[in-house]
């Protein structure tokens, strides 16, 4: 039997609905804030990855599905890349449609994606190697820090609304391009006389970019870099600033966060104010939820204006396993079917048909099947369904026009018209996505 490549799953249908949950908190909380969507490719040029993410990152160094599309008559064949991330990519699209002309000064764009991306990681429990990301950017002249902490505020608000808590917000600085240059020459300074404690990937790191050493996560390697100089101590002035006014508008939205100098994320373009959001025990070993930061340089790096942009990226597989139990059961209950029709006989069995059509013209969601069975067979179908209610239908309801209505929770069983029933069913809430509606 074939079955899926390795590092790739189906979401079966019990789990769209938490997944469905996470995308529609999602898209409000954007609503609410002023974003808008954007689709890019699925996969784009290498060079995209390599020059945006950097060479020295593990993700463009070791974890990009590459590969040469087939030479056509007027070219080479060219090296393409399923895309591993998509900041790149908006950036890309962002100079190329030249969103930023049409700007004042000061206007922000502001873009949000949600879609597969591609890793050729170690796949474990949360760690995949085609996984889902929901992320956004803010794109414009401004790198004013309230940028950065609203978009920490409107994550604080989406992780409410999912019930998930227990999260911890790590933030760090990685200073300016300068800044990090000079912290740089210190960094290998200070991992020079250790390289021969730390892993071959490290010495890679050493040679290629330093700082991705703090990526490292093996376990021998981790008393060096424990002892190494980190970058917090050698911010320039206005990246320490930047820093400080950040940590005061978190404070007066009354965020809690820890600040961690180690932190220093896995793609180089970030520059300044670098976020982590860390979840709660549901998640094990693989529990970053959501990554982010400031990337001012990666236009120019791209060939764009200089466009200052921060943003962040979330694992939905991740926000997935996080959701509480509790909640992760509700909504799959909210799923369920209003109705199943159970009818017993061939005059019933027409009945039933034209029936479900009305109601589903009513908005009634609504299953059935087409044989004629037993009572007990066809109430065991019902009951299957996870239908919230049962339509019965005989010959007597054939002829009277009232129909039996059982709750299949409760065991109620009412007698009511068509037109009863779906003022009835219509009344109470259908899905939570109803109950967002109505609140
Ligand atoms: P990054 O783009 O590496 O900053 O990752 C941002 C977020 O995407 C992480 O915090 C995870 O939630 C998620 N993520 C990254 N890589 C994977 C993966 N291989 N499998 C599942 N989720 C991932």
């Amino acid at each position: 039997m074939i079955q899926t490549v390795r590092g790739t799953r189906d979401i079966l249908p019990e789990d769209m609905p938490l997944w469905r949950r996470v995308e529609d908190v999602a898209r409000e909380s954007f609503r609410r804030y002023g974003y808008r969507e954007i689709r890019t490719p699925i996969f784009e040029k290498t060079e995209l990855f390599a020059r945006g993410v950097g060479e020295a990152t593990d993700i463009v160094h070791k974890e990009m599905y590459t590969f040469v599309d087939r030479a056509r008559a007027d070219s080479e064949g060219e090296s393409l890349t399923l895309r591993p991330e998509n900041t790149a990519p908006v950036v890309r699209a962002y100079i190329q449609h030249k969103i930023f002309a049409d700007k004042s000064p000061g206007e922000l764009t502001k873009l949000y994606y949600s879609g597969p991306m591609f890793r050729r990681e170690r796949p474990q429990a949360g760690r995949y190697r085609q996984f889902y990301q929901i992320g956004a950017e803010v794109m414009g002249s401004s790198d004013d820090p309230a940028i950065e902490a609203e978009v920490i505020e409107m994550l604080d608000w989406f992780l409410k609304e999912l019930k998930i808590t227990n999260t911890t917000l790590l933030i760090n600085s990685v200073g300016d391009p300068a800044s990090r240059a000079a912290y740089l020459e210190k960094l290998r300074e200070a991992i020079r006389p250790k390289l021969d404690k730390l892993c071959a990937d490290c010495h890679h790191r050493y040679e290629a970019n330093a700082l991705r050493v703090f990526d490292c996560k093996v376990e021998s390697c981790q008393p060096v870099i424990a002892t190494l100089p980190v970058i917090t101590d050698s911010l320039d002035e206005a990246s320490l600033e930047h820093f400080e006014k950040f940590k005061a508008h978190l404070d007066a939205r009354g965020v809690a966060y820890t600040v961690n100098p180690r932190m220093v994320r896995g793609l180089d373009y970030y520059t300044r104010t670098a976020f982590e959001i860390v979840g709660n025990d549901k998640l094990g070993a693989q529990n970053t939820l959501v990554g982010g930061g400031r990337y001012d340089g990666l236009s120019e790096t791209l060939g764009g204006p200089p466009i200052k942009g921060f943003g962040f990226a979330f694992g939905l597989d991740r926000m997935v396993m996080a959701l509480p139990d509790d909640e992760a059961e509700r909504l799959r209950a909210a799923d369920a079917l209003d109705l199943f029709v159970v009818f017993l006989g061939a005059a019933a069995r027409d009945r039933a048909f034209e029936d479900a059509r009305k109601l589903r013209e009513a908005g009634v969601a609504v299953a059935m099947e087409f044989e004629d069975r037993k009572m007990k067979k066809a109430m065991a179908a019902a009951d299957k369904s996870r239908a919230r209610f049962a339509l019965i239908i005989g010959e007597n309801e054939v002829a009277s026009g009232k129909y039996g209505l059982k709750n299949l929770a409760s065991g109620e069983q009412e007698s009511l018209s068509l037109d009863e029933i779906i003022v009835k069913i219509a009344t109470e809430p259908r899905s939570h996505r109803d109950k967002e509606k109505e609140r």
